[in-house]
C-alpha cells in the first residue's frame, strides 16, 4: 500500500517536471514523518525513500537517535534557539533559519561539534499572520549579508509553506514570490540554490514552479493521527 502511495507520487513529480521541462532527478522528495510511528519510517526507507522531515525538536531528536537506517534528516519545523540542541547533532538540512539570531546560535551550537550545518532560509510568501519566515527581499538580503562571516552553517537555499487552499493563482503565485528571491539572492551566494516548497496539497504546483525539495506527509502516511504519540502508536 505505501509503495502504491509512493509510486502514485514519483508519478505526478514525475510528470509536473515533464509539464515544465525539469529533470525528475532535480526533485528530492522529503517524507515528512511527523507523528508517524519508527516502523513506518522504516518502511518507507525499505521502499527507497531516503529523506525524511520532522517538525519538532524532541521528536526530531528522539526518531533520529532510534533510526539506524542511513537516513538523511530535515527538520522542517519551526526551531527555537534554545531545542537546537536536540536536533544540531543528527540534522543534515534545517529548512526554517528566519533571524540572524537563530542562525547565529545555530553556528555556535555546530562549530562545537566540529560541523557545517545546512540550511534554508524561511520565507512567508503567503503574508499569513499565523505563518513564519522573512517577509520580502530585503530581510532576506540583510539576514544572508549578516551571516556572511558564519563559517558553520552554509545556506543552501530557501523555504516557504503557501496558503491551505486550493486556489491556483494564489499557490503559484506564492512559489513563484520564492522562485523570483531565490534566482535574485543566487545572483550573490551562489550556493542557495534550492527551493523547498510544495506539500500533500500542491505539490505538484510547487514543482511546475521550479521545487527542488517536496515536504510530503499525508500523501504517504495517510491522515495524522494526534490522539496518541508517535511513540505510543
Ligand atoms: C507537516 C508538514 C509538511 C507536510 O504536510 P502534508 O500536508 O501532510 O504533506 C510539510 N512541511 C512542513 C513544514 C510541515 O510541518
Amino acid at each position: 500500500m505505501l509503495k502504491d502511495k509512493l509510486k502514485i507520487i514519483q508519478e505526478n513529480i514525475r510528470i509536473s517536471a515533464e509539464k515544465s521541462n525539469r529533470d525528475f532527478s532535480e526533485i528530492r522528495l522529503i517524507a515528512v514523518s511527523k507523528t508517524n510511528p519508527i516502523r513506518k519510517i522504516v518502511e518507507c526507507f525499505d521502499v527507497g525513500i531516503i529523506d525524511f522531515g520532522e517538525n519538532k525538536a524532541v521528536e526530531f531528536r528522539d526518531k533520529s537517535e532510534i533510526i539506524k537506517e542511513k537516513v538523511i534528516w530535515h527538520f522542517v519545523g519551526h526551531l527555537q534557539r534554545n531545542k537546537i540542541k536536540y536536533v544540531i547533532k543528527n540534522a543534515d538540512y534545517i529548512h526554517s533559519v528566519e533571524s540572524f539570531k537563530l542562525a547565529e546560535e545555530i553556528n555556535k551550537r555546530a562549530k562545537q561539534i566540529d560541523k557545517v550545518q545546512n540550511i534554508l532560509f524561511e520565507v512567508n510568501t503567503s503574508n499569513e499572520d499565523s505563518k513564519f519566515g522573512l517577509k520580502n527581499y530585503d530581510e532576506l538580503y540583510e539576514l544572508t549579508t549578516m551571516c556572511e562571516p558564519l563559517q558553520n552553517i552554509n545556506p543552501v537555499g530557501l523555504m516557504t509553506m503557501a496558503s491551505f487552499t486550493q486556489d491556483e493563482k494564489e499557490l503559484r503565485k506564492s512559489f513563484k514570490t520564492l522562485r523570483t528571491m531565490r534566482d535574485e539572492i543566487c545572483n550573490r551566494y551562489s550556493s542557495i540554490k534550492e527551493l523547498s516548497m510544495g506539500m500533500t496539497n500542491d505539490y505538484t504546483i510547487a514543482i511546475e514552479e521550479g521545487a527542488t525539495m517536496v515536504r510530503i506527509g499525508t500523501a504517504l502516511f495517510g491522515t495524522r493521527d494526534v490522539t496518541l504519540s508517535w511513540s505510543e502508536k
